[in-house]
């Protein structure tokens, strides 16, 4: 089986003296990983997170590791290591995307975002990290939905969330189950809590780097 498309790379992990288990993150294969043959003593275009390139991947069968050929195009983390809040948003996010991700599926939106969310760290919008979780909710199955009350469909005094739907409750509806609700605005915490839930489902947990992000 071989594949030949472009991404980011999300991870690189030594595997031995020369080599890495990389993992790319491809907009139409999602997560793949393989080997980077000579990751670890290269000493010209060597290998890092953050890069976007070309790439081929190949396994002799489906349920082997495969082997990557990677050309780094641009390292798109250039200005973001400059900034440290950023580069913890883009460091979890990262970290994120190799734990929960199931291998080689695809997740388009996710991957546009993603890039779209590199683009704005490089700018120095951390708040892009927020918007860039709830969409990874989403996309995983766990959508919040802001627009009215699950309660009574009002669109105003919008107070709560409920961490069973993820839907918004109005202050009146929400007030007998204060206690067991979210409170609105969403911020990290709040999404935060929602993947947490995602990551115990999957027989995980979440990921350490994650829990060091500051609440808003
Ligand atoms: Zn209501």
């Amino acid at each position: 089986m071989k594949i030949e498309t472009s991404g980011v790379l999300i991870a690189l992990h030594p595997f031995n003296e020369r080599d890495c288990v990389a993992r790319i993150f491809t907009p139409d294969c999602g997560v793949l990983v393989g080997m980077m043959r000579g990751a670890a003593v290269a000493r010209k275009n060597r290998p890092m997170i953050g890069q976007y390139g070309n790439l081929s991947w190949g396994a002799r069968l489906d349920s082997q590791l495969g082997v990557f050929h990677w050309e780094a195009e641009k390292n798109l983390t250039a200005q973001i290591i400059m900034n440290p809040r950023a580069l913890l948003c883009m460091n979890t996010a990262f970290e994120i995307l190799q734990n929960l991700l199931p291998e080689r599926e695809a997740y388009p939106i996710l991957y546009s975002e993603t890039l779209g969310l590199l683009n704005n760290l490089s700018v120095g919008d951390v708040n892009a990290y927020l918007k860039w979780e709830i969409i990874l909710l989403r996309e995983l199955g766990y959508a919040l939905d802001l627009s009215s009350c699950a309660g009574c469909g009002a669109v105003n005094d919008l107070a709560y969330i409920s961490p069973r739907t993820g839907r918004a409750v109005c202050i009146a509806c929400g007030a007998p189950y204060a206690d067991k609700l979210y409170k609105l605005p969403i911020n990290l915490g709040v999404t935060g809590r929602f993947l947490e839930s995602v990551c115990v489902a999957q027989g995980g947990q979440m990921p350490p780097m994650r829990k060091m992000l500051k609440i808003d």
